[in-house]
């Protein structure tokens, strides 16, 4: 066998040894959104009122960054997604603020061990633009999640005049999440 480079044998030796097993104790989770916009505002994003001149469509208060985000905390644990614990059939979630939705998503993650490193969004949207309300986004989803601004970020990009996010048709939101398991 061809020897492994140094910085890479303490990585590879855990996967030979540790089968079945967890190999690290971080996790990555993806988590991805769309709604559709309608005339009137404001725009409820990341757990603030964007003043706008449209606003999202949804059983809930349409978040779609909350929602987002909520899917990829759930995802790196493995746990149930969001729709399958919120589910849009159900009328205790009609009109739900989704900061509660994701907070309880946290404390799902939480209590099956993990604690969050950092996370990092994007939201797709022609307008409004983002750039003015990136601080308060970030601001608003650490106070949700109890973390520190520093281990959140949000970053805003348009459609380019094209497609339904172009077209302001929708808004679109990603976000992948870091966890890592408690000591
Ligand atoms: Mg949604």
């Amino acid at each position: 066998m061809v020897p492994l480079p140094r910085a890479l044998s303490p990585v590879v030796h855990d996967v030979r040894h540790q089968r079945g097993a967890p190999i690290t104790t971080l996790r990555i989770g993806l988590g991805e959104d769309t709604h559709r916009l309608a005339p009137g505002g404001p725009l409820r994003l990341g757990g603030i009122d964007i003043p706008h001149d449209q606003h999202l469509l949804g059983h809930s208060d349409a978040d779609v960054l909350l929602h987002a985000v909520t899917d990829a905390l759930l995802g790196a644990a493995c746990l149930p997604d969001i729709g399958q614990l919120f589910p849009n059939t159900d009328p205790a979630n009609k009109d739900r603020d989704s900061a509660e939705m994701l907070r309880s998503a946290c404390d799902r993650v939480e209590s099956a061990g993990w604690k969050i490193v950092n996370l990092d969004c994007v939201v797709l949207a022609q307008e409004p633009r983002l750039g003015p309300y990136k601080e308060s986004l970030r601001t608003r989803l650490a106070e949700i999640l109890s973390l520190g601004v520093g281990q959140v970020n949000v970053k805003g990009k348009t459609g380019e005049g094209v497609g339904p996010i172009g077209e302001k048709q929708i808004i679109q939101a990603r976000c992948v999440v870091l966890l890592e398991k408690r000591a």
